[in-house]
């Protein structure tokens, strides 16, 4: 999904206010009734311009059917509701292109003030309710209207949890910058997923580096969930005495998945997280590791070991409850997001998806935005007269960093 920041600039304090109000009264509304915006956002007279402005772009959205009238929030509206908080709050300055597109969520390169380049990932659970999952489409809008937000929030709340307790805990994984909302930033890696790479001059060792991570995961109460060649980026530094001439260091990254050593089904997740390195490792590099397991039993083992303290439930108590971790398994569970880590099950990660606004729209039925927005959205490489392009360091034809609303913050 699209993340146009063009309209960021001309969007007035009042119309933030009207848009926060329609925010925190989908809380429990599914459609927001106009009335009550104008109570909640304390703006009087001007809530109607504000309103109306806010449909225009498509941040909210009117109920069709004129017996009711209301709107809801739209998946834009909470975008920019995001990168306003990561605006004002110095995380984010700018927003550049879309360099991945998961199941699940949508991955930015943004920059903060000073110019360093980060990552912003976009939770977007529910997304693939309505791409695939047509029978539970009805049953999460008819009893779960505005999960998706909430769900999205909920991904976003705990992957933030376990970035922070892994960095600090000196795992190979981004580092954790700021959480809004359904977003959070972290350091962009400048590595490719393993997925991408061909050959390796020693895939015995970065095998075992992986394994080793999996079981130092389990040593800490962790087990990843959705461990394979896709969450696996894998960074290149020259080093004389590696093999090859190139030091390989993986970095973990995407955390909804994460379970603890205790969880109910922790031995068929340990398992998959093994056996997926596994089988990677025999298609792509032909490496078939001498010894078997390791086993679930040779992960309890390791739990506590060397003082190592249980993440999981540091950051139960800390940053993510287990009744959020439980409503948000459930939910994951019944749109049919489980981290299936079949390496051979179509993931949009690397591919375009053409069809990705058509279907989309399916979920915006009975609402419709009061004028059609004027212009297109800037798809990933399609150029425009209005954009400036550029090269990375990858050759890629890139959009040039957008900045967001600079005078903003007045
Ligand atoms: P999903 O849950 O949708 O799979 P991921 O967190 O795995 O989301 O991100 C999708 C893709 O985006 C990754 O496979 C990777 O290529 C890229 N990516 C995500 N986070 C980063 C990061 N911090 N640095 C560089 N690339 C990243
Ligand atoms: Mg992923």
């Amino acid at each position: 999904m699209k993340l146009d920041t063009k309209y960021m600039r001309y969007i007035t304090q009042e119309d933030w206010k009207v848009l926060t109000a329609v925010e925190m009264l989908s809380k429990n509304h599914e459609v927001v009734p106009t009335k009550l915006i104008g109570q909640q956002s304390h703006l009087g007279g001007s809530t109607a311009r504000s309103i109306s402005a806010l449909a225009k772009i498509g941040l909210i959205a009117r109920l069709r059917n004129a017996k009711y009238d209301g709107y809801r929030l739209t998946y834009g509206g909470l975008d920019y509701l995001a990168l306003h908080t990561h605006n004002n709050k110095s995380a984010v300055y700018s927003v550049g292109n879309q360099i991945g597109v998961g199941k699940e969520s949508d991955i930015f390169v943004v920059a903060s003030p000073t110019g360093r380049q980060l990552v912003l990932k976009i939770h977007r659970l529910g997304r693939i309710s309505f791409r695939t999952v047509k029978a539970n489409r009805d049953y999460l809008r008819n009893k779960q209207g505005g999960s998706w937000m909430y769900m999205s929030r909920l991904a976003a709340l705990k992957e933030y949890a376990f970035l922070t307790a892994l960095r600090e805990h000196n795992f190979p994984v981004p580092e954790p910058i700021a959480q809004s909302r359904h977003t959070l930033v972290m350091s962009l890696i400048d590595a490719f997923p393993m997925r991408q790479i061909a050959s390796v001059p020693d895939p015995a060792s970065l095998y075992a580096e992986l394994i080793a991570m999996i079981l130092r995961l389990a040593q800490y109460g962790l087990i990843h969930g959705d461990f394979n060649e896709f969450n696996i980026l894998v960074e290149e530094k020259p080093d004389a005495e590696a093999k090859g001439g190139v030091a390989l260091t993986p970095i973990l990254i995407d955390f909804p998945q994460m379970v603890s050593v205790d969880h109910a089904n922790a031995e068929y997740y340990f398992d998959r997280d093994v056996n997926c390195i596994k089988r990677f490792f025999k298609r792509r590099f032909q490496f078939t590791p001498t010894e078997a397991g390791p086993y679930f039993a040779d992960a309890r083992k390791m739990i506590g070991k060397d003082g190592a303290v249980r993440l999981d439930v540091n950051v139960e108590a800390s940053g993510f409850s287990r009744k959020q971790a439980k409503e948000l398994e459930a939910y994951m569970k019944s749109v049919g997001v489980d981290g299936d880590g079949d390496p051979n099950a179509p993931r949009a990660d690397l591919e375009e998806n053409a069809n990705d606004d058509e279907e989309e729209d399916e979920e915006d039925e009975d609402f419709v935005e009061e004028e059609e927005p004027e212009a297109e959205p800037v798809e990933k490489l399609e150029f425009r007269d209005d954009v400036e392009y550029t090269t990375d360091k990858l050759g890629n034809t890139v959009e040039v960093l957008k900045t967001l609303s600079v005078d903003d913050k007045t």
